[in-house]
């Protein structure tokens, strides 16, 4: 008694919606446009502490304009999937690793300490009310967006001790089903060293518009964020990236990605990567040998590598895509062309490993959580 109460998953408050809305037909769902009949709510306040959640019809909330979200952006969010299986049961990928990304960011904009494994139990209890809502054609899911946002009321530049959680969820389909191209940018940077980049902070994506809008009229689909005078390639768009290189060896190919030095993401879809690359298990099965490396690569790597012939796949990898391929990087007015026609056999072999989990066809390592 007396001390600022967890946020508590059994004191769930269940208000169910009285119509619920049609289901759209999947070909015309659009990314984050559609979203179920219901949502979870719970606010912090530094008394109480967490109220007890409450599961009820998706709909506006209100909020004071003083609120701290809005002038000061103390938000975070995550971004996860519920994949329904041939089997008829619903499984999330590797849920806790988005839990604790959740905790870390709440942490870092010093927003009210929040329990992952709770808002994991309030998103099982959506996603199983709001099951409907998941396609059952492959490659589709339920995407899950959580979100924390800072509600301390008053213009005090200061944390917010006040705070409300939600969790939304919206029906969706293949990312990208074409080959993505880059831009290489360094006028702008996404995240610099002591900075946000490796949280999942709501402002470390608005900066990011104007030059993503601007890499569009130049013709290309997302951004190839760099970093430093040496041009470190960090991510691409809001993914992590990756690329496949032969090695002087012939011993199988190299799988490089930005180490977490705290300006990268440290995506799901990559540590599953990373993990798949260096376990002989998945070498058998796809009868490849990957050599994964966490490692500083500029663009002067990579256009090396490009003409010895020796870069033979770029790869935008997260949650929404799973794995995307990159068919041409824009680099200081030319572009790298990477070879072949659609994905290669690594981003092939490594998206139909992850799909096979997240759809319940595969069993691997316990990623899978029904
Ligand atoms: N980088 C950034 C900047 C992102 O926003 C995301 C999406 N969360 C990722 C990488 C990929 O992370 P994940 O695999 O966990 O979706």
């Amino acid at each position: 008694p007396g001390s600022p109460a967890a946020l508590d998953a059994s004191k769930l408050k269940i208000t169910l919606a009285q119509t619920l809305k049609p289901l759209q037909p999947i070909e015309t769902l659009l990314f984050g446009q559609t979203f179920s009949d219901h949502m979870v709510v719970a606010t912090h306040d530094p008394e109480k502490g967490w109220s007890p959640p409450e599961l009820k019809p998706y709909g506006p909330i209100t909020l004071d304009p003083q609120c701290s979200c809005f002038q000061y952006g103390g938000n975070i969010f995550e971004g996860m999937k519920a994949y329904l299986g041939p089997d008829d049961k619903i499984r999330l990928f590797r849920p806790d690793m988005n839990m604790r990304r959740l905790e870390k960011s709440c942490a870092r904009l010093a927003l009210p300490t929040i329990d992952g494994d709770a808002v994991l139990e309030l998103i099982k209890c959506l996603v199983n009310l709001d099951r409907r809502w998941i396609p059952k054609e492959s490659g589709y899911s339920l995407y899950i967006r959580p979100t924390v946002i800072g509600t301390r009321p008053g213009l005090g530049l200061t944390a917010s001790d006040h705070a409300m959680l939600y969790i939304i969820v919206s029906p969706t389909g293949p990312y990208f089903a074409k080959p993505i191209s880059l831009l290489a940018v360094s006028e702008n940077v996404r995240a610099w060293p002591g900075g946000t980049g490796g949280d999942k902070v709501a402002g470390n994506y608005s900066p990011g518009f104007l030059p993503q809008r601007t890499a569009a009229e130049k013709g290309y689909d997302q951004i190839l964020w760099l970093f430093g005078d040496d041009r470190r390639v960090t991510e691409a768009g809001a993914m992590n990236f990756f690329v496949v290189v032969k090695r002087d060896d012939e011993d199988g190919v190299d799988l490089i990605t930005a180490p977490l030095d705290g300006t990268i993401l440290p995506g799901v879809t990559r540590a599953s990567c990373l993990a798949l690359a260096s376990d002989p298990e998945f070498h058998k099965e796809i009868s490849m040998r990957l050599h994964p490396q966490e490692m500083v690569y500029t663009m002067s790597d990579l256009t090396k590598w490009s003409s010895e012939g020796k870069l033979l796949e770029a790869l935008a990898i997260g949650t929404a895509a799973i794995v995307g391929h990159c068919d041409r990087i824009g680099y200081e007015g030319k572009d790298i062309v990477i070879p072949g026609d659609g994905m290669g056999p690594v981003g092939t072999a490594i998206r139909k490993k992850i799909l096979d989990i997240q759809e319940g066809r595969t069993e691997w390592k316990g990623w899978g959580m029904v």
